[in-house]
């Protein structure tokens, strides 16, 4: 099991209108007060629509979870129409944002030159940054997927000022495990998990948190965390109902607790 607290962060993707998102946090809220979770952060990751009425309640309701992006601009301001900017972002209490995610990648052209310009802009306003990398399935039938996530550290990484470093967690997602009920065997995790600590250490984030996700839920994620040695999750569809996501969290707290 990793030494590092775990990460727990749930990516509602393009569900839930404000009313159903403000519903979800005060679930959440709910359970984490009828059963503590001491030993794992947890984050919600709600359409840019939903943020200003999820900050709103985890605020007054005082609900132990941080509030993220699935997205946002690399520019300040200007005529980028659709866009939002990291300073919007800020002033709604938002602390992390994902940057990459595959479907960000290959559904909105993102390049590796644009999620290295997006990963600055987070971090020189002070917010985390929750790196998404990960190969397609035809890159792991041919055995290349070390070296396609080697690149893509490399590439959104690389000179990155040391003063940004600890505001870097990276989320390990292969394309073929997202969404399609497949996920990666705990040896396929552990050997990648080892596999990006070892390229994190060669640029100086050998300390950041590393996680893992596609198709994760309350029955993988306890074997996820001890074989895999992963230091938490980024969670999709599981993340949708407050049981489930959850029963995700409890397992880290558990592992990471020794009650398991
Ligand atoms: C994701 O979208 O980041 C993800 C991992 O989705 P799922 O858990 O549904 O595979």
């Amino acid at each position: 099991m990793s030494a590092h607290k775990p990460l727990v962060i749930g990516n509602w993707k393009m569900n839930l209108d404000y009313v159903e998102a403000v519903h979800l946090g005060q679930q959440l809220g709910v359970l984490l007060k009828n059963k503590p979770v001491e030993h794992t952060d947890i984050v919600v990751v709600p359409p840019f629509v939903d943020i200003r009425s999820v900050t709103s309640i985890v605020d007054s309701e005082k609900i132990p979870v941080g509030v993220g992006a699935q997205h946002v601009s690399a520019h300040d301001n200007g005529a980028h129409t659709g866009e939002v900017s990291t300073s919007m972002l800020k002033r709604l209490n938002v602390q992390w944002i994902l940057v990459g995610h595959s479907e960000r990648r290959s559904m909105y052209a993102m390049t590796d030159e644009v999620v290295a310009a997006t990963l600055r802009a987070v971090v020189k306003s002070g917010m985390n940054v929750v790196l998404c990398v990960g190969e397609n399935l035809e890159v792991r039938e041919d055995g290349g997927q070390n070296d396609f996530v080697a690149d893509q550290l490399h590439s959104a990484l690389i000179g990155l000022d040391e003063k940004f470093l600890e505001l870097v967690t990276v989320a390990y997602e292969p394309i073929w495990a997202i969404g399609t009920g497949l996920t990666a065997s705990s040896e396929q995790v552990g050997e990648m998990m080892a596999q990006i600590r070892s390229v994190l250490t060669t640029l100086s984030l050998g300390d950041a948190r590393v996680l893992y996700g596609g198709s994760v839920n309350a029955d993988n994620a306890e074997s996820l965390m001890n074989e895999g040695e992963v230091d938490g999750f980024l969670v999709g569809g599981a993340s949708l109902k407050a049981e489930s996501f959850m029963s995700i969290v409890q397992s880290c707290n558990d592992c990471y607790d020794g009650k398991r």
